[in-house]
C-alpha cells in the first residue's frame, strides 16, 4: 500500500491498486473551495471551513515544458507541467503524461491519474498524482 506524497492534497482510496482523491476545503459563508491545507478562507478569511472532495476531471488551463527540473525530481527530463481548472473551481498544477505537448489544447479535458512510484532510497512506494488527456486522440490514419 503506497503512502500519499501529500496527504494534505491527495487521500488515497482504501482497496488494491493506487487510487484516490484530490481534496481541500470549502468555505461555508462565501462558497469558495480551495485545493489543499487552508486554516481561513483566502477569499473571506471566514474560518467556516469544510473539508471537500473535488472532481477528478477538469479542463486545461495552461502547460508548459519544463527542461530543468526541481531539485530531486524523479522522473524523466523534460516533462509537461500542466494547470488544470477544476469543476469546482481550483487550479491544480502536475505532470502530464502519457501524451506529447502537441497533442493538447487549452480547454482540454484532462483526467487524474494516481500511480504509485517507488522512493529512490527504501522500497517506501508513493501515490502520486498526474494529468493525462481525458479521451485519447482517436487513430485517424493521418500523418501527424
Ligand atoms: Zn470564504
Amino acid at each position: 500500500m503506497p503512502t500519499s506524497v501529500d496527504p494534505a492534497r491527495l487521500k488515497l482510496t482504501p482497496g488494491a491498486g493506487a487510487g484516490g482523491v484530490l481534496i481541500g476545503f470549502g468555505c461555508l459563508d462565501c462558497r469558495v473551495k480551495v485545493f489543499g491545507p487552508a486554516t481561513f478562507c483566502q477569499s473571506c478569511s471566514s474560518e467556516k471551513l469544510k473539508p471537500v472532495e473535488f472532481s477528478a476531471r477538469g479542463s486545461l488551463f495552461s502547460y508548459t515544458t519544463v527542461r530543468v527540473p526541481p531539485a530531486g525530481w524523479p522522473g524523466p527530463v523534460p516533462y509537461i507541467l500542466g494547470e488544470v481548472e477544476l469543476p469546482e473551481g481550483p487550479h491544480v498544477l502536475a505532470e502530464i503524461i502519457e501524451c506529447r505537448p502537441s497533442d493538447l489544447t487549452i480547454g482540454g479535458a484532462m483526467e487524474l491519474t494516481i500511480l504509485a512510484i517507488r522512493g529512490p532510497e527504501s522500497d517506501q512506494e508513493w501515490a502520486v498524482y498526474k494529468w493525462r488527456p481525458a479521451t485519447a486522440a482517436p487513430p485517424d490514419g493521418k500523418a501527424n
